[in-house]
């Protein structure tokens, strides 16, 4: 069901009202299906892209862009907003927002455009995330065009429309704290739990900031074993209900190395793999800040304190069931670090690696992990049901994973040749992402030798 978008209900100093810009010779190169049906969109396929590329309003709603502040890289940036994306309507309490289609006021001179490359890779992704049971916006379609946009050198337009209950980030609640304007921190904070934490009574504040601090541990906890990166961990980058948000120079892990760094920019290494979850408790930290004329400091303080726990709790979980472990026994943490010490010295790739302790087909892993599979073993023969335990490693160790040479692979076909094939396998290999997929066996191979120094950087 259409309704008009809840987040104009906060009132101009939230938002600006925008007019998207037309794209030349706009195509719909993808959509997801599913998403589609589950928000009962019957407009058929002209309809959808002239919503899609911001042509014509969704239900004569006009499209917003929403301001935002955010620390980026460490250092505070007072405005940001949506310079290339606005919200075009709601649908079953669904925001749809297109990436891409024009400026804003929040543009900040640049020119409101995604390309084609990092459009593509942010639709595979959102579709990639889902499979693998981690929180993310979502991804309705996908247009192309032939306006050009001007980045290292000239490319195409595109349009990625995302689909998420709320686009709301850290950022939000920063922007209108660090003007003083508190009574606007009260009203978007009065909004999120009208609107998207029902269970809450209005008012409570402290109970917001909790489910905070429990969904954005958990997503990185889910992050940290499906060994995603996300590469721009800006708090304008994080949602407040815990949704991965804004892909950009992310990439999963091959090659196992927890210092892996997959933002070309990030020289620091501010963002790397092993930093996510401390980042993102210290991404926390200045929401706690955002949020001080809500609730004591000592309230906050005593929530940030149970953020390591949760995380603790779900990563071990899910590592947990990656070996397929479900007794509990006093030597499974080692276990499990010393087989990730292995890939790491070994220079293993995480995911087949996995698989094949999943397989049964563990001699592949070589000599240096003779030792450690004796231990396995002896540890596999105390569970009660191994078909059990075996399920359970299906259910976590993925078969398919949106490595970089596949998206790019998929790229340089759309960019060249102006073919999407390549963007609809891997869609529906990702979609599906623990279960074999017969005629796509090779999707799940490591990168071959061009595509072994791929490089990612902000540049979108
Ligand atoms: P991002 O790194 O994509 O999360 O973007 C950081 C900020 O820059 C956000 O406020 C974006 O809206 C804005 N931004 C990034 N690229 C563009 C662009 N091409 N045009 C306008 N704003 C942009
Ligand atoms: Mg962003």
């Amino acid at each position: 069901m259409q309704s008009s978008l809840k987040f104009k209900d906060l009132g101009s100093d939230f938002f600006a009202q925008v007019h998207t810009q037309k794209l030349e010779n706009s195509s719909l190169i993808h959509i997801n299906e599913s998403l589609r049906q589950e928000l009962s969109i019957k407009a058929n396929e002209i309809e959808l892209l002239s919503i899609c590329s911001g042509e014509k309003p969704l239900a004569n709603e006009s499209p917003i862009s929403t301001v935002y502040a955010g620390h980026q890289f460490g250092y505070f940036v007072p405005q940001l907003g949506d310079g290339r994306s606005c919200l075009i309507g709601e649908i079953d309490g669904l925001e749809l927002s297109l990436k891409g289609a024009g400026t804003s006021p929040f543009s900040r001179g640049a020119d409101g455009r995604a390309v084609l490359r990092s459009s593509i890779r942010e639709y595979l992704c959102s579709i990639a995330m889902q499979g693998l049971n981690i929180p993310t916006t979502r991804a309705l379609a996908l247009v192309n065009s032939t306006s050009q946009v001007y980045r290292e050198h000239v490319e195409n337009a595109a349009i990625v429309t995302r689909v998420a209950e709320s686009h709301i980030r850290f950022g939000h609640f920063e922007y209108f704290a660090s003007q003083g304007h508190n009574e606007n921190v009260k009203k978007l904070a009065d909004f999120v739990i009208k609107y998207h934490m029902v269970e809450l009574e209005q008012g409570d504040y402290l109970g917001l900031f909790k489910q905070v601090i429990e969904s954005t541990s958990i997503m990185i906890a889910r992050w940290q074993a499906q060994g995603f990166s996300h590469g721009v961990m800006n708090t304008d980058n994080m949602s407040i209900l815990g949704l991965t948000i804004d892909y950009g120079p992310f990439s999963f892990m091959e090659t196992y190395d927890p210092a892996f760094i997959c933002n070309h920019s990030d020289t620091q290494g501010r963002y790397s793999f092993e930093r996510q979850p401390s980042v993102a408790l210290w991404n926390l930290q200045r929401l706690a800040g955002a949020l001080e004329s809500l609730i004591q400091e000592d309230q906050l303080k005593d929530a940030l304190s149970t953020y390591e726990k949760i995380l603790v709790k779900e990563y071990s979980y899910l590592m947990r069931s990656k070996f397929g472990l479900i007794l509990q026994d006093e030597g499974d943490n080692n276990l499990i670090n010393n087989f990730l010490d292995l890939l790491y010295t070994q220079k293993k790739d995480y995911h087949r690696s996995m698989r094949m302790l999943l397989n049964q087909n563990e001699n592949l892993l070589g000599d240096n992990f003779k030792s450690w599979l004796k231990d396995y073993k002896k540890r596999m023969n105390k569970e009660e049901n191994l078909t059990q335990s075996l399920n359970l490693m299906k259910q976590f160790n993925p078969k398919y994973i949106l490595r970089n040479y596949l998206a790019e692979v998929a790229i340089r076909e759309a960019e060249d040749l102006q073919k999407y094939e390549e963007i609809d396998i891997l869609f529906r290999l990702l979609e599906k992402p623990f279960d074999n997929h017969l005629d796509y066996e090779s999707y799940d191979s490591e990168p071959p030798d061009w595509a072994k120094n791929l490089e990612l950087s902000c540049s979108s």
